[in-house]
């Protein structure tokens, strides 16, 4: 399907970098930079940057669930994170869940008619025997599910690496977070290095990568414009985007931005900048949507094409019901991926009830659009009887 995305209405500098950005040209580091400024139009923006998504992805979202395998005791210090040794976030720790576990919940996945599997280990990196251990799942998951597999672990070796791709693992998880200058702020217990690493090793297995950011942790902006590129140059083919979510607890708790400031508009321009960064990526609205784009999701689905429901590795999110009511309202097409999908909300997205007039999550009563304290008990009591 060869989509020419109607330029009419867009700036001369929109229309170029819209038609080099569907050539395959992404844009240069001072272009990107001037993206998370104010000089450029919000909405001009988001839309040149929808027109470059739809070339590659049409108007569909996918919709993902994670699934945490392995959680806490991590001997590492990622300030971001709440399973750090470092992190006094009151978070259950529990360790690598069984075979019979992991399958099980794949076989839900399958059943609710996922398209990948995703699964997440916390850790400096996986042992041999974990190593082992998710090759067995993930060959097990492919030849009885045939759905792909997605694995975050933490650092690894080529051998591991091949390992995995030799089970059927489709793609590895492992984000840079953020740029090499400021790694250092953020972590003390590995470099960026060791991540960039562990994406070639997964490259030279063969792996599919999966590689994004957490926007907000004292970074400047050229930090964030240095991870786009950075994800271009190791030709990253999905590219989570997560704004910081503060875990009390945590080292790096306050989300901020260096030399700007972490607004819903800010972040639909990083959104935008990725998509111009990497043309035909997957960008993905990670965590913190909810609590950083709040009105704005809508439109921060120009330049990304998929996003997590049901909440992230430790923080929560919205439930399916609000964030599926939010693409439809948009006009997106959606795609839903990952586990337990169960029949209701495929129902929902199937036959259009999610397009009905609704005040909450709940299917609404007629009643509820009236303000308690404006009700006449009186009338209240006819209506019951009646
Ligand atoms: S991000 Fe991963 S490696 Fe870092 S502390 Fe958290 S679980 Fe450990």
């Amino acid at each position: 399907m060869s989509y020419h995305p109607p330029m009419t209405g867009l700036d001369t500098t929109l229309h170029d970098l819209v038609h080099n950005a569907v050539d395959g040209k992404p844009v240069s580091r001072a272009t990107a930079l001037a993206m998370l400024g104010d000089d450029m139009p919000l909405l001009p923006l988001a839309h040149a940057a929808g027109l470059v998504r739809r070339h590659h992805f049409g108007n569909r979202v996918q919709v993902h669930v994670l699934n945490n395998v392995q959680n806490g005791a991590c001997p590492e210090d990622c300030g971001y994170c709440g399973q750090a040794k470092t992190s006094d976030a009151p978070i259950q720790a529990y360790k690598l869940k069984s075979r019979e576990e992991i399958l099980d919940e794949a076989e839900q996945a399958a059943r609710s008619g996922a398209f990948r599997y995703c699964m997440v280990l916390s850790g400096r990196g996986p042992s041999d025997s974990d190593i082992d251990h998710m090759a067995d799942c993930i060959r097990e998951v492919k030849e009885r599910y045939g759905i792909q597999t997605c694995l975050s672990s933490g650092l690894m070796d080529a051998d591991k690496a091949r390992r995995l791709a030799d089970a059927g693992l489709d793609r590895l998880n492992h984000n840079l977070n953020t740029s090499a200058g400021h790694y250092p702020s953020i972590c003390t217990t590995h470099t960026y290095g060791d991540r960039v690493e562990t994406l070639r090793a997964a490259r030279e297995a063969g792996l599919s990568l999966c590689s994004g950011m957490i926007v907000g942790m004292g970074e400047a902006k050229a930090d964030v414009v240095e991870v786009a590129a950075a994800a271009r140059d190791l030709r990253i083919d999905s590219i989570p985007v997560n704004f910081l979510v503060p875990i009390p607890g945590n080292d790096v708790v306050q989300p901020s931005i260096a030399d700007a400031t972490l607004t819903p508009a800010f972040c639909v321009r990083v959104l935008c900048m990725f998509r111009f960064m990497n043309p035909d990526a997957e960008v993905r609205v990670a965590a913190g949507r909810e609590g950083h784009l709040r009105s704005l999701q809508a439109l921060a689905m120009e330049p990304a094409n998929s996003l997590f429901v049901d909440g992230y590795l430790l923080t929560r999110g919205d439930g399916p019901l609000p964030t599926l009511r939010m693409l439809r309202d948009a006009g997106f097409d959606i795609e839903l991926e990952g586990a337990e999908w169960n029949e209701a909300v495929r129902t929902l997205v199937s036959n259009g009830a999610l397009d009905t007039f609704a005040l909450d999550e709940q299917v609404p009563s007629d009643l509820a659009v009236l303000k308690e304290d404006r009700l006449s008990e009186r009338k209240l009591a006819k209506l019951r009887i009646t």
